[in-house]
This record gives structure tokens, C-alpha cells and sequence, in this order.
């Protein structure tokens, strides 16, 4: 069989595949990228991009539909779901080509087409064996479903969700976490009914729990419904939509019902276990310098257990070139990587929930911060509500910054520099922000926890 040699063969060009092999490359590295499908993975094509590219054109047809208040005379005749898609697709094809053309100019040798492990440092493709002084396995994930919840017809993920070509009028949505609550928004500013079904006691569940309240509040004032608590029974289909029966009998009819409970790690038959590597149901389990068991084979992105979201995958995958490299670079903590809920209203935390702090800190040696964002002169201006959450150890550093509001996933850079760098809130306290932003809420938080409160 034909054989390549490169310092490192790279199995999947999303996220985390192609940060590996961009940081690789300009370390010194030869490298192989090999991907069955695009490049740029999930994120560019049917995740982060275009969902926030829908998002966008949800929030431009609220602004439509408000307009009055801001004295604006102007209206929203409907949406135009072929202008919709047109725009989605600009966006992405626009973002691809950048990548495309960024990862040949480096010099990154790209196989296109399904490889599979077939040994500890080799990867076949079509007949070729591509062998690396190192591996990096990249195979990212899929939409999971529930056991007997069949994916087909008018039960869809969140890749047919991307693709549909008209505005649904009423849709059931399984899953109240980040994707979930993505597309009910969008959906609801496009003027759809939308229910949501979350099996755990809140929506945006895996957050502080003042801010899923606070969240829940949000989506009952914009019409949303939301069953939470409640667990999914089964889902008929017929030609005009779907009957979804809840555990407790309740029945929801809507057009189309989303599956949004999950992504489950795509490492099926590449050969993974074959080679030697311990997996857990089907993800790939590696120490925190992200190595697997078996020698010179690391994994970065959705398949390793923890937060699935592609600025974790990217920077694992800058990781994992530095450690080849020798470069010892600082592991990665789950806990301090910035999560954003993109919805109206946005959710953005870093950090430790005020509960988990309590837990690891003890109750007494924990306080935290609420800043209204009613409070601040630019929340107003652009007319959100909402809260800024600061949690620090008594005496000691800020530990978790929780948000919600319009916006607010642009004000979790600082936060994550304030607590990734255990910074106290005396520390920040004096820093100054630009007046009037909502991020002067940030710094008024800081204050408060310093004992300097302003206008609290
Ligand atoms: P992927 O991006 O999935 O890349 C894996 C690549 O490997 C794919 O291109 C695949 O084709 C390729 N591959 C798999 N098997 C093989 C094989 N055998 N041979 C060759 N190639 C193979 N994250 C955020 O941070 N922010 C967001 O706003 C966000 N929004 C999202 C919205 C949605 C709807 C979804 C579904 C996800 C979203 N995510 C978001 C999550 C984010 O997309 C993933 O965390 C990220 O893409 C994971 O990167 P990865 O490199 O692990 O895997």
C-alpha cells in the first residue's frame, strides 16, 4: 500500500483539526489534514456560523417589529426565508474560502476523503497510509438522539433545522440547552409559536441558577412556552405535523418537533479501540495534556469529554501542536473557558455557578454580586434587562462572572481575564470602563464586591 510520512497526520479538519495544524506548521511541523467532508468542520458549516447568522437576521426583524418605540417608522412585512438563506450561506462561503485559502498558503497538505486509524501512528485513506511521527484525532460529533426517538420526516436536528426553507408556524423543541433555545429563538422572532420540552428543572440548565431563571422570565415575556421538568414520551407523525407526548400525558401538536438533546462523539468504526486507545462510550479519554494511552496519539475537540464548543477544540488543538513541539504549554481548565448562549436575550458565564463555588469553598467563604442591568445607562439605551452575577471567594478571587441580556457574550472577555488570571475584586475594582457601555455593569459589580459600591 502507498505510504506519506509527515511529523503529524491530523484526523478531521474542524476546529480543533485545523488550529493543530495551523499552529503545527508554523512550529516547524510537516502536516496532514484529513477531511471527509469541508473543511472548517460542524462550527463553520452547521453550527456556530450560520446558527448566528439566522440569529442575526432574528434580531433584525425584531428591530423591525420595535421599531416605533426608538421613534423609527418602519415595519415588518415578513421574513423572506430564500434572502434568509442567501445571506446564511454568503456568510459561510465567505468564511470557508478564508479558511481554505489560509490553510493551503501554509503549506498544510489536505487529504480529502474517510481515514481511519489502522495503526497507532497511521491513518489509511482511499488506499493510502498516511504516517505521523505523531496523531492527533479530531472526529468531532454528531446530533444525538433519544433511545427509540427515530430522527426523520418532521422529527429533525439541527442540521435539517438550518436547511429549512420556509418559516415553520409552530414548533416542539426537545432540549432546553444551548441549541435549543437557539432556534426557539429564531424561530419565535420569526413569528413562530415554539414549546420547549427540558427534562431538568431549567431552561439553559447547565448555568448559574439565578441566570436560568432569569433566563426562563426572558423567554415566557416573549411568548416562548417552555415545559421543564418534564420528560419526553414519544412523538407520532402524519402528514400535517407531530404529536409529542410528555411523561406526565401532556401532548404538544406542532409542525415540526427539533431534537436538541446532545452531541454524541463521531469516533464509530475508525478503528479507535483497535488501535489500543481507552474510550468511554465512544469518547476518547486522554490526560489533561490531552494524550491518549497509547504513545504519540492525542485528541482534541468534541471527542474528548467536557464542554463541546469550538474555541475549547481550537485552543486544544493550538495545544497539542505546542506540546509536540515541546513547548509545555499550560493545560487547559474546562472550567475557566467563556460558554455564551446565543439567544435574545444571550447568556455568557466563565467560571464557577455560585452553587459549585459554595461547594468547593464552602458556604461561608463565598459572595457574590447581582448588578441589574436596569442600572446601566447603555442597557437601557439599547432597551435590555438583565444581570450581571459576579461570585468571588471571600478574600480571595473572583471565581465565576454569569450574564444575561442583549449582547452580554461581548462583555465575557474581561470576565474571562478576571478570572482565569485570579484576579480579586479589589484588583479591578479601580479599572476603568468607557461610559456609557454595558460593561461599566461589569465594573460595578467589581466594586460592590470590593466594598465600594457606587450606585447600588
Ligand atoms: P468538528 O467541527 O465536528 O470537526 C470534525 C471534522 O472531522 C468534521 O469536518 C468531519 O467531517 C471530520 N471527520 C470526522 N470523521 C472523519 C473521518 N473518518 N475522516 C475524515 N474526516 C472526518 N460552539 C461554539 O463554541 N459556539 C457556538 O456558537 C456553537 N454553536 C453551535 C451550533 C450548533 C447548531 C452546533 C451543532 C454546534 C455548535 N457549536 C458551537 C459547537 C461546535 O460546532 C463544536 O464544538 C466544534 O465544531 C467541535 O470541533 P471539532 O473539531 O471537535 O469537531
Amino acid at each position: 500500500m502507498p505510504e506519506q510520512n509527515f511529523d503529524l497526520v491530523i484526523l478531521g479538519g474542524g476546529s480543533g483539526g485545523y488550529a493543530a495544524a495551523l499552529r503545527a506548521v508554523q512550529l516547524g511541523s510537516s502536516v496532514a489534514l484529513i477531511e471527509k467532508n469541508k473543511l472548517g468542520g460542524t462550527c463553520l458549516h452547521v453550527g456556530c456560523i450560520p446558527t448566528k447568522a439566522l440569529l442575526h437576521s432574528a434580531e433584525v426583524a425584531d428591530v423591525a417589529r420595535e421599531s416605533a418605540k426608538y421613534g423609527v417608522n418602519a415595519s415588518l412585512e415578513g421574513i423572506d426565508i430564500a434572502g434568509v438563506t442567501a445571506y446564511r450561506q454568503e456568510v459561510v462561503s465567505s468564511k470557508f474560502k478564508g479558511l481554505t485559502g489560509l490553510i493551503k498558503m501554509r503549506g498544510i497538505t489536505v487529504i480529502e476523503g474517510e481515514g481511519k486509524l489502522v495503526a497507532p501512528n497511521a491513518v489509511e485513506v482511499a488506499g493510502t497510509r498516511y504516517v505521523g511521527k505523531n496523531v492527533i484525532l479530531a472526529t468531532g460529533s454528531y446530533s444525538r438522539s433519544l433511545p427509540g426517538l427515530e430522527i426523520g420526516g418532521r422529527v429533525i436536528t439541527s442540521e435539517q433545522a438550518l436547511e429549512l426553507d420556509f418559516v415553520p408556524k409552530k414548533v416542539a423543541v426537545l432540549g432546553g440547552g444551548v441549541i435549543g433555545v437557539e432556534f426557539s429563538s429564531v424561530w419565535k422572532s420569526w413569528g413562530a409559536d415554539v414549546t420547549i420540552i427540558e427534562a431538568l428543572p431549567h431552561l439553559v440548565p447547565n448555568e448559574d441558577e439565578a441566570i436560568s431563571k432569569q433566563f426562563e422570565r426572558a423567554f415566557r415575556k416573549r411568548g416562548i412556552n417552555f415545559k421543564v421538568g418534564v420528560r419526553f414520551q414519544g412523538v407520532t407523525q402524519n402528514d400535517d405535523g407531530v404529536v409529542v407526548t410528555l411523561e406526565n400525558g401532556e401532548t404538544i401538536e406542532a409542525e415540526l418537533l427539533l431534537v436538541a438533546v446532545g452531541r454524541g462523539p463521531s469516533t464509530a468504526g475508525l478503528g479507535f479501540e483497535e488501535a489500543g486507545i481507552t474510550m468511554d462510550r465512544g469518547f476518547v479519554l486522554t490526560n489533561e495534556r490531552l494524550a491518549t494511552n497509547v504513545p504519540g496519539v492525542y485528541a482534541v475537540g468534541d471527542i474528548v469529554p467536557g464542554l463541546q464548543l469550538a474555541h475549547r477544540g481550537f485552543q486544544q488543538g493550538i495545544f497539542v501542536a505546542e506540546e509536540i513541539a515541546g513547548l509545555n504549554p499550560v493545560v487547559i481548565s474546562d472550567t475557566n473557558i467563556p460558554k455564551v448562549t446565543y439567544s435574545d436575550p444571550e447568556v455568557a458565564s466563565v467560571g464557577l455557578s455560585e452553587a459549585k463555588a459554595k461547594e468547593l469553598h464552602g458556604a461561608d467563604n463565598v459572595s457574590s454580586y447581582d448588578y441589574n442591568l436596569a442600572g446601566n445607562g447603555k442597557s437601557h439605551i439599547i432597551g435590555t434587562s438583565g444581570l450581571i452575577k459576579v461570585v468571588r471567594v471571600n478574600d480571595g478571587p473572583v471565581v465565576g462572572v454569569h450574564m444575561i441580556g442583549a449582547r452580554v457574550g461581548e462583555l465575557i472577555g474581561e470576565a474571562q481575564l478576571v478570572v482565569n488570571w485570579d484576579a480579586h475584586p479589589e484588583d479591578v475594582a479601580p479599572l476603568i470602563h468607557a461610559h456609557p457601555t454595558q460593561n461599566e455593569a461589569l465594573g460595578e459589580a467589581f466594586l460592590a464586591l470590593a466594598g465600594k459600591p457606587l450606585h447600588a
